[in-house]
């Protein structure tokens, strides 16, 4: 089939090839090359991992909470101790720097010892006597098979997003990771086996739109969490449902982060550097836009300009400060917007196209790309951009940025950038979007607190983790319970009421 290794699917707690013969290519995007290659199931491959998972979440839904706490809790340990193992793997199929590929680890064992706490939050509620010797009480039951799909940029933290929580309320999960990258599934799906968790309750099959619109049209399948761009959030959302699933589709993002004219500019100027290149722009929480109000403008973009030159990009193995975008199609999707801003009468104050590396000349390299004065209207700042490039937008003022954002399509992120308590906390209160930053330029709430954002950023109605992911991997049941008592009895057509 090829020389370079294939990646097979896990399923029923061991590699799987499946039956199809499809594969794609994954490259090591510092090197430019393929270093191997995926399978990409068809439709009976995901029929037959179904299958496997059916009869796996027959048992787990039956294993005690403590049971299911102790294969979470021996997970953490080993994910714990083997982070460094994990991170290399992040590092050489997405390319994010090795230090960024840490803090994707940390961010999602934080919900792995989140989940570990699901007993607490599967608790039910209870009525003593509502009706003369009739209790009311409620039940959190699994759903049974889930799917989770991912996206490319974070292979590890977007499936520990969902895959411990809807283990820990009872389910089985099939997971379909980013084909681009796809190695850190089947390495997660290992240490949970070694973490005791049964053969079979946790399956990754890999693959493309067959595999994905298999999961969709499932019907042995409850619920899908999907994250991805919006375009297919859309689509994911739009077929589940009506396939009658229960649907969290996480989408993409446009993030504004708002500089008021009384921030501390070194502060926002170092957060907007971070918050824009970190993982080369490839994040739904990065900052894409910086809407600097006029009168602090040009000292803002100075001070973001001197940051960036300082920014070494190169291999993610070599301490670099960013690494290269995910496949060379992207780089030059992304590298394209800076031609657009430019026509559209933008001034490119730093251009990272052909910029010296410390990598390998054939990975897929842009560098740090500073664009001022952006057009509203231009494509470059309308887009999903997914890339190292930052756009500067003049405004005159508050209100004018208000407007900006809230006219955006989407609603992920945003921050702002002030010592003005008042501003802020309009701000807070009159934004259009899920999460929010007040001198914080990345909010991605932690753990306890759920994620997700507003408008064309998330279809559905529970975000990701936190409290929210147990109502969507769990459905409640109420029980109305009499226990004999010599007081009951006698005929009664009419509706129960309470006495
Ligand atoms: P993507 O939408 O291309 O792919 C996501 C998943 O969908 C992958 O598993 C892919 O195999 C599958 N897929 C792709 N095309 C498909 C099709 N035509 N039919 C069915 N399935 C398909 O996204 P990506 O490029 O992997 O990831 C980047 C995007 O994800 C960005 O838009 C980013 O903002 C978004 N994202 C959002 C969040 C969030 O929390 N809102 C988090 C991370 C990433």
């Amino acid at each position: 089939m090829s020389e370079v290794p294939v990646l097979d699917h896990w399923v029923g707690g061991t590699a799987w090839q499946g039956a199809s013969d499809r594969v794609a290519p994954v490259f090591d995007p510092a090197r430019g090359v393929v270093q191997r290659h995926v399978r990409l199931a068809s439709t009976s491959d995901v029929d037959a991992a179904v299958s496997t998972a059916m009869a796996a979440a027959a048992a787990w839904r039956d294993a005690s909470l403590a049971k299911r706490q102790t294969v979470m809790f021996a997970f953490r340990e080993i994910l714990n101790a083997r982070r460094d193992e994990l991170a290399r793997i992040l590092t050489s199929e997405h390319g994010k720097v090795l230090a960024d590929a840490h803090g994707e680890i940390a961010r999602g064992l934080e919900v792995v010892e989140f989940a570990c706490g699901a007993p607490h939050l599967l608790k039910g509620e209870y009525s003593e006597n509502v009706s003369t010797g009739i209790d009311v009480y409620t039940l959190h039951q699994p759903l049974g098979v889930v799917g989770v799909i991912s996206p490319f940029n974070f292979p590890a933290m977007v499936p520990l997003w969902f895959v411990p929580i809807a283990l820990m309320s009872g389910n089985a999960v099939i997971l379909k990771p980013s084909e681009k990258d796809p190695s850190a599934a089947n390495w997660i799906a290992e240490r949970f086996a070694e973490a005791g968790l049964p053969a079979g309750v946790l399956s990754v099959v890999h693959g493309d739109k067959e595999a994905v619109d298999a999961i969709l049209d499932h019907p042995d399948i409850a619920a899908v969490s999907f994250v991805g761009s919006t375009p297919i959030a859309t689509y994911i959302y739009e077929r589940a449902s009506s396939a009658g699933k229960r649907v969290q589709a996480l989408g993409g993002a446009k993030n504004h982060m708002l500089v008021l004219p009384d921030a501390d500019l070194d502060l926002a100027a170092d957060s907007a550097v971070n918050a824009g290149f970190g993982s080369a722009g490839e994040r739904c929480m990065a900052i894409s836009v910086v809407l600097a109000v006029d009168s602090i403008a040009d000292a803002l973009v100075s001070k973001i300009a001197e940051r960036m030159s300082t920014l070494r990009t190169g291999d993610g193995l070599r301490g670099c400060d960013m690494g290269p975008l995910i496949t060379e199609v992207h780089r030059d999707k992304v590298a394209a917007y800076i031609g657009i801003a430019r026509e559209d009468g933008a001034t490119v104050v730093i251009d990272g196209t052909g910029i010296e590396v410390d990598g390998e000349p054939a990975g897929f390299w842009l560098g740090p790309t500073l664009l001022d004065d952006v057009s509203t209207g231009s494509a470059a700042y309308r887009d999903e951009i997914f890339g190292p490039v930052l756009s500067v937008v003049r405004v005159a003022g508050y209100d004018d940025a208000l407007a900006l954002i809230n006219a955006s399509p989407y609603g992920n992120g945003t921050a702002i950038f002030t010592n003005d308590g008042g501003a802020a906390r309009r701000f807070q209160r009159e934004v259009t979007v899920g999460m929010v930053g007040i001198n914080v330029p990345i909010p991605v709430p932690v753990a306890y607190h759920s994620f997700g954002g507003w408008k064309a950023s998330l279809f559905g109605d529970a975000k990701a983790y936190g409290p929210q992911a147990f109502a969507f991997f769990t459905r409640e049941k109420a029980v109305t319970s009499r226990w004999l008592d010599p007081s009951h009895g006698g005929l009664n057509l009419g509706f129960p009421q309470n006495t």
